[in-house]
């Protein structure tokens, strides 16, 4: 018989009950080292105690009130965010798939409303993850996501990673846009060059395309910029963000210039719980710690610590590992043995990780993780790779 929760998800049959930073703790005490942070949403780690406090104070207050009336704490989240990017105008909303459904929405309204109706098709990249409404999922174009769930939705084209006769061959009169994520997540931790990104922004201007960046992943601090296509000196036009920006709590935005941004009238566009004062106080407290002066340079620095330990690991263990992968804290190892069997070895450690497209496992510490706990997941690491080492000699022994 079905069980009451649909079978959508195949979950591990860890249980936790609560969160101290970086640690996850179950019900008979067992502590779990989080280096998933709950798939790249924990930027803050466990029960932050300026988020309690922020999140605790406004629930005495005041909940939701819908976008029928003011928010003031969107307005300046909103105003925080502009000043600390390209963007002239943010809009909430509650997920990643929802920031992209209203990505890709402005990025059609932004041609329709200069006459240019037929220009609505968005061009996007192999092994992307867009989330998986009916929209986003056509615009990843993965075939495990689409199948059954009827005629893929109009309008996006996809091609090869870094292919750049094929991506320009594909452009045509009715290409409205570019979306990419600058790190795939999902897709296996695959980087986008700073090069790459330069170029497309470059092809962007040339054919009047709008570039849409899907930071849902790599934003907020995950690279040790706020946003990871600083590193290559662009601009966007539209971004995509959730995950790390709510800390744990649904939030998603997305952010604009204004040309894109403007067309976005009373009416056009909407969403009842989005920019709601419980998710909006959450978001300011959390740019209060990742705005606060020092912190994304330590994030620079610890991406540095983990990298080369991943690399000494991974030289030591090339039956289990052959490559370092990924970026900042947005990083792990492309697996030689499968990576959900890695992710299994290393819960037995009590480390969590969380597997990727193309056989990488990802390991996307909370951005507060400390040197020691870093120290602490390369250990583990290491144990369960001996572990899964010897399990191969028995297998050939057998
Ligand atoms: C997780 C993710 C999404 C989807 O976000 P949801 O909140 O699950 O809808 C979209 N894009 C990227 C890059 C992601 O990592």
């Amino acid at each position: 018989m079905i069980s009451p929760l649909m079978p959508n998800y195949a979950r591990s049959e860890l249980a936790f009950e609560r969160g101290e930073g970086s640690w996850l703790v179950t019900a008979d005490g067992r502590r779990v080292l989080d280096f998933g942070s709950g798939i790249a949403v924990n930027s803050l780690g466990h029960a932050h105690p300026h988020l309690v406090e922020v999140l605790t104070e406004q629930a005495k207050k005041l909940w939701h009130v819908s976008n029928l009336h003011q928010v003031p704490d969107g307005d300046r989240l909103a105003r925080r965010l502009v000043d600390a990017t390209f963007a002239d105008s943010v809009l909430f909303c509650n997920s990643g798939a929802e920031a992209n459904e209203g990505a890709i929405k402005m990025a059609r309204k932004y041609h329709a409303v200069r006459g240019e109706e037929n220009r609505f098709r968005i061009i996007t990249f192999e092994g992307a993850f867009h989330g998986r409404t009916l929209a986003t999922i056509a615009a990843g174009g993965q075939k495990k996501y689409l199948e059954g769930f009827g005629p893929k939705v109009e309008g996006f084209d996809q091609v090869p990673f870094g292919d750049h006769e094929a991506l320009e061959a594909m452009i045509g009169p009715d290409t409205a846009a570019l979306m990419i994520e600058p790190i795939q997540g999902e897709g296996g931790l695959r980087v986008v060059s700073n090069e790459e990104l330069r170029y497309l922004r470059e092809l962007c201007d040339k054919h009047g395309l709008l570039l849409i960046l899907d930071e849902v992943q790599s934003g907020v601090g995950r690279t040790g910029k706020l946003f990871a296509h600083e590193w290559a000196g662009i601009e966007p036009d539209i971004m995509s963000i959730a995950k790390g920006i709510g800390g744990g709590f649904p939030l998603g935005a997305v952010l604009a210039v204004e040309k894109c941004a403007a067309n976005f009238t009373p009416g056009t566009h909407g969403t009842t719980f989005g920019g709601n004062p419980l998710a909006m106080a959450v978001g300011n407290a959390v740019l209060d710690i990742v705005l606060a002066p020092g912190f994304l340079d330590d994030v620079q620095r610890k991406s540095l610590l983990l990298k080369q330990k991943l690399a000494s690991v991974a030289d030591r263990h090339p039956k289990i590992f052959d490559e370092v992968r990924g970026f900042g804290l947005l990083t792990g190892l492309h697996c030689v043995v499968a990576n959900t069997e890695v992710a299994a070895e290393l819960r037995k450690e009590n480390l969590l990780s969380v597997p990727a497209g193309d056989n990488a496992l990802r390991l996307i510490p909370p951005l507060t993780v400390t040197d020691e706990e870093i120290g602490l997941a390369v250990d583990r690491l290491e144990t369960a790779a001996r572990h899964l080492e010897a399990g191969l000699v028995r297998g050939a022994a057998e």
